[in-house]
């Protein structure tokens, strides 16, 4: 069973800048956040570099603008793990000093046929502490050739046990723990080594990380303990996975924070929808401000078993908040996706306020919102497979369409309720039902069969675009 918490609470997030930020990460930044504005405390960022080979300072940056897109805040920091290596090595010489680590001579060539034995017999492998017991000679000896070595630390032989915060107790068996390498033979500080430092340099109390850690969590326990600093309560969120049940991955879609925002995903919606894949208020409230669940957060609701990552629903989640958002918000919102839809040079234009308005209950997206503008200000291509059926269930639609056009042109005022008049009063006077006339008027303007109330359209493309597309209409369905 997971245990209550009382703050205040010291959290982090450790992101390493080897690429964009996962979902999975900022749903991490994200329970990290809540738990500090929850109990009080601080939250760290912090950057895990150094593993020059794979980080990109590029990446760096780009986690940082993602974190404060999604409206992550932090308290301390960010700070790069790379520029605290001697700190690092500083503790491991501590911990030789100490007996608690030791240097160990023996090369992977020597190493290599144990761990295949080991992987043979289906056992893990634990290194046989050969270097543990040398005597203090051959040592020495070692160190005046220069042989190269690692330093390990000794390893308690006994369980490692502990309260997860999500998952209750996890035991370790003393047979699957070694003494494992804090320093390689390069003088380059393992993981394990920077992360625990870290971590016990920046009084972090709590950690709360991804499931793919939890085999490392042993090993931290026991280096906390070696270094002699206070153990941090631990938690271990569950994986998100794709629409194919598996880890989520490129193969089902978008993985990073990025893509979601290029796709015009608010940052409010994933953020309320990553909170939500694995926690509950509780209730069956969806839609939460960040004070709401501030409020009412707490690690006891953190769920134990993977989530499957619901693109629908983040899309329904999203259109939810692309509604609410007031006119002022949304054109500035809107902004970014403007080119994209070939409206950039539209920005500030009053007919495209209105029109965003009149769409945004019907977008998901940003991008979807601006593509639905694009037929008020540029001619759009008809669905001729639409088209045909409207042709086949009313022959004289041409003629229909036509006689429309002229009324439009004329009508006076050119808004809604004369627009729909005119419309149903023809119907009627050629014996069509009113639908025969509105679907085909609506492709005939918007180039689509669904939208918003077809005479809201009307009025708000103007009489100049709407009899000049209409007439253009009527010549393509000739020609069909
Ligand atoms: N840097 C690690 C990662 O990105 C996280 C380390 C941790 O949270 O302890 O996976």
């Amino acid at each position: 069973m997971a245990s209550s918490l009382a703050g205040p609470v010291r959290v982090r997030f450790a992101p390493s800048p080897t690429g964009y930020l996962h979902v999975g990460g900022a749903r991490t930044a994200i329970y990290n956040e809540l738990l500090r504005a929850s109990l009080g405390g601080a939250f760290v960022l912090r950057i895990e570099d150094t593993d020059r080979e794979r980080s990109d300072p590029a990446m760096t940056r780009q986690i940082q603008q993602a974190l404060e897109w999604l409206g992550v805040r932090w308290d301390e920091g960010p700070f790069l793990q790379s520029e605290r290596l001697q700190r690092h090595r500083a503790r491991v010489d501590e911990l030789v000093e100490q007996g608690r680590a030791y240097a160990c001579f023996c090369t992977p060539e020597r190493l290599a046929p144990l761990r295949d034995a080991a992987v043979r017999a289906g056992r893990t492998f634990r290194y046989p502490r050969t270097c543990l017991e040398l005597p203090a000679a051959e040592a020495a000896r070692h160190r005046e050739r220069g042989t190269p070595f690692v330093v390990r630390l000794r390893m308690p032989d006994a369980e490692v046990r502990f309260a997860d915060l999500v998952r209750g107790e996890v035991a370790f068996a003393a047979e699957v723990l070694d003494d494992f390498v804090l320093l390689r033979s390069d003088g380059t500080p393992t993981y394990h080594l920077s992360v625990v430092v870290d971590d016990v340099d920046m009084g972090v109390s709590l950690v709360l990380r991804g499931e793919d850690h939890l085999s490392n969590t042993p090993k931290h326990l026991r280096l906390f303990e070696a270094l002699g600093a206070p153990v941090p309560r631990f938690g271990h969120l569950p994986l998100i996975l794709g629409a194919d049940k598996k880890r989520l991955s490129k193969r089902t879609g978008a993985t990073s924070v990025e893509e979601f925002r290029a796709q015009g995903i608010l940052p409010e919606a994933l953020y309320n929808y990553l909170a939500l894949l694995g926690w509950s208020p509780g209730d069956d409230r969806e839609i939460l401000s960040r004070e709401e669940m501030v409020a009412a957060f707490s690690v006891e609701r953190l769920g134990g078993s993977a989530s499957v990552f619901d693109v629908e629903k983040l899309l329904w989640m999203n259109g939810q908040y692309l509604w609410a958002l007031p006119p002022d918000e949304l054109r500035a919102r809107l902004e970014p996706f403007l080119a994209e839809a070939g409206l950039a040079e539209y920005r500030g234009n009053p007919r495209l306020a209105a029109a965003a308005a009149l769409h945004q209950v019907r977008a998901r997206t940003l991008r979807e919102l601006a593509a639905q503008l694009r037929p008020y200000f540029h001619d759009v291509a008809w669905d001729d497979e639409a088209s045909r059926k409207y042709l086949a269930k009313e022959p004289r639609l041409p003629e229909l369409l036509a006689e429309l056009g002229r009324g439009y042109a004329t009508a006076e005022p050119f808004a809604v309720e004369l627009l729909e008049a005119a419309l149903r009063q023809l119907a009627e006077q050629q014996g069509v039902k009113a639908g025969a006339l509105i679907h085909p008027t609506r492709m005939a303007l918007s180039g689509s069969t669904a939208g918003p109330p077809l005479f809201d359209l009307v009025a708000l493309m103007g009489r100049e675009t709407a009899v000049r597309r209409l007439a253009a209409y009527v010549e393509a369905l000739r020609r069909l």
